[in-house]
């Protein structure tokens, strides 16, 4: 299937089967704003599981928090994103249409050859690393790059926008102070490295979590849920010894990476971009990132950010930031290497993988179903308990496998249609276990479950079935 074909089937997809929608759609939507339905919020909140515990629970030294997503409006002063938080813009003079300078070009990349637009994504990276807007605009100019409205290169030159939202704290027009929706989560964790290293008798190297909105008002959003302005983010910041951030920064490349295949996601449809404009606070950085049906973009950051922000905060805040070693006898402010993925870019990664038209025609019949392939362990539901017939007790026999069942995890009940019309409904949602009930279960116990990948059914004993799933849904 074609790539932008695939992109348009899985938001169709997605939208038939209760996993996301536009929101405020009957008002014909809000821009680059999405909300999870039944399903996908399911899918959405186990992803989230996944990292917090793979995170909290299988390393000793990382703790998680909730941080407010409101913070006092000097924060962003000290973290640089009241000055730095921009992007570079362009604007068509003709269709008013306004585009990231990076995107513009990489776009614009992607019709050239191989090896001439790699030559100007490096070149791109160089005068972005510079700040040379001049250039940048020169660049796009050379390359006779036009609006996709307008069609004309009538460009202006290129400038900076802050890409925070503001709102108002306090009631009262005059009182109110100007705040900030928080852009990314790892401010509120920095600002209470100490809460948490005191309270949690937190020993270095150590890390702190947290999953929580983050609000950006992108200027160009699109690409469905891959580019928002309200989205979620997972972040990680580990605390290190001042010089061997190097050595973690490796460490947590490999064991992101890892966290990644373990999804079941193959190794080719990842890759590494060394970042060459490195942000203000880094000193390496890279992303991981994944095979859209766009094309390769970030799904996750890898960043050494050195030393800046705790030390920001100790200025900006007149407080001591520093953490004292015992080990070497010294105070020193820890240097932090943060991983920070997004969830929902997570959650569209996880559907492109899964989403599978399959041609199952024979010689006699034609015949094709869609499926999502998902990881059992992420799938928004487990198990679903299907009748034969709704008479004969066999409702009875379902309902009381569900009730065994949905303390340890999530069923569905079905007994509409024909059993093949229903597998196929659950086959689009996911799930990747199906049981079905029928009049030889009443005599021997036993029932048919049938595999959502590979299609095959066998026969198993009704009291084993709760194990069984367990054992295919675990994280760990
Ligand atoms: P991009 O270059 O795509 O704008 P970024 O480098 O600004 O991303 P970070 O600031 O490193 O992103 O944020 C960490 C993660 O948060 C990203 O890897 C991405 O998964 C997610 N993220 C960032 N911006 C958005 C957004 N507008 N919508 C959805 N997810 C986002």
């Amino acid at each position: 299937m074609a790539n932008e074909n695939k992109l348009q089937a899985i938001i169709g997809h997605c939208k038939e089967y209760g996993y996301i929608f536009q929101s405020s759609e009957i008002y014909d939507g809000l821009s680059a704003v999405y909300d999870y339905g039944q399903y996908g919020a399911e899918l959405k909140r186990n992803i989230r599981d996944y990292w917090w515990r793979s995170m909290t629970q299988m390393h000793e030294n990382i703790v998680g928090i909730d941080a407010a997503i409101f913070m006092h409006p000097t924060v962003w002063k000290a973290s640089g994103h009241v000055d730095n938080f921009s992007d570079p813009m362009i604007d068509n003079k003709d269709s008013k249409k306004r585009y990231r300078v990076d995107h513009l070009l990489e776009a614009h990349a992607e019709t050239l050859s191989e090896e001439a637009g790699k030559a100007l994504i490096d070149t791109m990276e160089q005068l972005l690393a510079a700040n040379d807007f001049d250039g940048l605009r020169t660049l796009i100019m050379d390359n006779g790059i036009k609006c996709g409205v307008s069609g004309t290169a009538n460009w202006t030159d290129v400038r900076q926008f802050n890409l925070m939202f503001a709102t108002q704290l306090g009631s009262v027009a005059e009182e109110a102070s100007e705040i900030y929706l928080r852009p990314e989560t790892a401010q509120g964790i920095f600002v209470n490295f100490l809460n948490v290293q005191k309270t949690g008798r937190m020993k270095i190297p150590f890390g702190i979590a947290q999953t929580g909105k983050a609000f950006r008002n992108e200027i160009v959003a699109r690409g469905f849920i891959f580019r928002m302005r309200e989205f979620e983010q997972m972040e990680m910041q580990f605390f290190v010894k001042p010089g061997t951030q190097k050595e973690w920064y490796e460490y947590w490349k490999e064991a992101r990476m890892k966290w990644h295949l373990s999804m079941g996601i193959p190794q080719e449809h990842y890759r590494f971009h060394d970042h060459v404009k490195l942000a203000h606070y880094a000193d390496a950085a890279c992303d991981i990132e994944y095979d859209f049906p766009m094309g390769f973009k970030e799904v996750e950051g890898i960043h050494s950010r050195t030393d800046f922000d705790l030390s920001q905060h100790q200025k900006f805040s007149g407080k001591k930031l520093t953490y004292f070693d015992t080990d070497i006898n010294q105070h020193y402010v820890p240097y932090v290497v943060e991983t920070s993925i997004g969830l929902d870019r997570t959650v569209m990664m996880v559907l492109s993988e899964a989403y599978k038209e399959e041609d199952l025609s024979t010689a006699e019949k034609q015949d094709s179903r869609v499926v999502l392939n998902l990881p059992p362990m992420l799938a928004p539901i487990k198990l679903a308990v299907l009748p034969l017939t709704k008479k004969d007790g066999l409702p009875e026999l379902a309902r009381e496998l569900i009730d065994q069942c949905k303390p340890y995890f999530k069923c569905y009940y079905e007994e509409k249609d024909s059993i093949g019309k229903r597998y196929r409904r659950q086959d689009a949602i996911g799930t990747p276990f199906c049981i079905t009930i029928d009049h030889q279960t009443k005599e021997d116990q036993t029932v048919t479950i049938r595999y959502r990948d590979s299609m095959t059914q066998e026969r198993i004993a009704l009291s084993s079935v709760r194990d069984l799933v367990m054992d295919k849904i675990k994280m760990f």
